[in-house]
């Protein structure tokens, strides 16, 4: 195998990962804001990612949203418009194929992403580490309700900050800020998955945020094989059982689409 992965020469790689794949019963794809930068999402820190243009704790943060709920709402309403008018892309539609073509094989999504673009590609077993940008919840009752890219905005004028219909107090949305709580439900259930899995896709993240970035390391500890997925190094390459350097929709149909 691999390690650290052979820059431009995937395909003998490819081949001994379809192998693993046929030998393997548990995969978990651990996947960040990469896998949908071709459906028109921007990354966060690439180099044209958002962060190299805004202020993440003036936009994205729990004290900025405490502070300006109506600047957090402006700058998550253009994201949401954005993810609306986006669709999932082939690396997307890739996983949600694998996934029905394993049957009683394990296979879950663990996803940083809050673009609900997987749901949308159809996969079943989708856990959201950081919330969905259509979701709301009021930070006063703890009230929350989930819409869609197809009713959001049905729902909720650009002109104002959401207010709840139980307390009247405002909404936010139910995405997880910078200085909040990952949910515990979904993180613990994630660290199982991640305990217990073969395989380990990880496609698209900077493996930048924590504790999320943890979950490699507990793989790892189950001597599971993992595959990075990223045209650039990342901070935990050096783990990498494979690194296969292109784009993710590229890769993964070739890997899938073959197995
Ligand atoms: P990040 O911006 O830190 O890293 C993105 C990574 O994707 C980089 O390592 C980059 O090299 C890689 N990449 C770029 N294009 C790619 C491609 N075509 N194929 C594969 N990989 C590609 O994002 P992250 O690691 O996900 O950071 C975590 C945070 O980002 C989370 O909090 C998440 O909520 C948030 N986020 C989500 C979205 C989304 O929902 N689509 C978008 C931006 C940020």
């Amino acid at each position: 195998m691999s390690k650290g992965g052979i820059q431009g020469d995937y395909i003998k790689d490819v081949a001994q990962i379809r192998k693993i794949i046929k030998e393997s019963e548990n995969f978990v794809f651990f996947t960040g804001a990469g896998i949908s930068r071709e459906s028109g999402i921007p990354t966060f820190r690439d180099k044209d990612g958002l962060w190299k243009k805004y202020d993440p704790s003036k936009l994205a943060s729990r004290t900025a949203f405490i502070s300006n709920p109506k600047l957090v709402w402006d700058f998550f309403y253009s994201r949401q418009r954005l993810v609306c008018q986006a669709e999932c892309n082939d690396a997307h539609s890739a996983i949600e194929r694998f996934e029905k073509t394993i049957q009683e094989r394990s296979c879950w999504v663990i996803t940083q992403n809050i673009d609900r673009l997987h749901q949308r590609a159809g996969s079943q077993n989708v856990i959201e580490l950081h919330g969905n940008i259509f979701g709301v919840l009021c930070i006063e009752c703890g009230k929350r309700e989930q819409y869609n890219h197809d009713n959001f905005f049905n729902n909720f004028s650009e002109e104002k900050i959401p207010i709840c219909t139980s307390c009247n107090n405002i909404l936010k949305p139910d995405v997880v800020l910078f200085e909040e709580q990952l949910p515990p439900d979904e993180w613990r259930q994630a660290v199982q998955l991640s305990s217990e899995c073969d395989v380990m896709f990880i496609i698209g993240s900077s493996l930048n945020v924590s504790p999320a970035n943890t979950l490699p390391y507990h793989a790892l500890k189950n001597q599971a094989v993992l595959i990075e997925i990223n045209p650039n190094v990342t901070e935990m390459t050096s783990i990498m059982d494979f690194s296969l350097r292109e784009s993710a929709p590229n890769i993964l149909s070739k890997i899938f689409d073959l197995v």
